[in-house]
């Protein structure tokens, strides 16, 4: 990379760090941002300052906003009986491109994970149990995703959540055991939700 100028070999190195990233295609695409038009490639630089500054998680239910709350929770629309717990924002995304969930969400921002070090206290599980202490909710839906982990996470979730006189559901398991809810396709989410459990 010393044959490189400066500023081209500062990009490659910031873009060889992003997840998937290796040195060839960090390479590429730096090449591919000097080739296009110039507001082509300032457009993507802008693209990363605004999803810094003007994104932040939803105050409700922790998915990704621009406003203190996010689009779903100041939808007069949706069903305020029922809450589905997600472990990412993505997988959230995932529910709704299945367009077969009408309810609110909670995203926990992780799933417990002791050998990582994720601690109940450090998810979103304190006003999770808040919600649902104050809402206005019949059935909780865990929709985390099928692994060690994710199963472990709505376990613990449930015991948290017994105490309430709600219904406590989880995903089908349409979705192979292992495999990930954000890969999954839309048909696959949509029936993992219509025969859904009790938990
Ligand atoms: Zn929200």
């Amino acid at each position: 990379m010393s044959s490189h100028a400066g500023a081209v070999s500062q990009l490659v190195d910031r873009l060889s760090q992003l997840p998937g990233i290796g040195r060839k295609s960090a390479e590429r695409l730096a090449f591919h941002l000097l080739r296009v038009r110039e507001d082509e490639a300032l457009a993507l630089a802008d693209a990363i300052r605004r999803v810094r500054t003007d994104v932040r998680y939803c105050a409700n239910c922790y998915n990704l906003s621009e406003k203190e709350l996010c689009q779903i929770c100041s939808d007069p629309n949706r069903d305020a009986t029922r809450l589905c717990v997600v472990e990412q924002p993505r997988d959230l995304l995932s529910l709704e491109a299945s367009g077969a969930y009408k309810g609110l969400y909670h995203v926990l921002l992780g799933r417990i994970a002791p050998l990582d070090g994720i601690t109940p206290d450090q998810l979103t599980i304190d006003s999770l149990v808040e919600r649902v202490r104050t809402g206005t909710f019949t059935e909780i839906i865990m929709a985390t995703n099928p692994t060690v982990e994710g199963d472990g996470t709505s376990l613990y979730l449930s015991n948290q959540l017994s105490e309430f006189p709600v219904e406590i559901t989880r995903l089908a398991r349409g979705i192979t055991a292992g495999s990930v809810l954000e890969y999954a396709n839309r048909e696959i989410i949509a029936d993992a939700l219509t025969g859904r459990q009790k938990l």
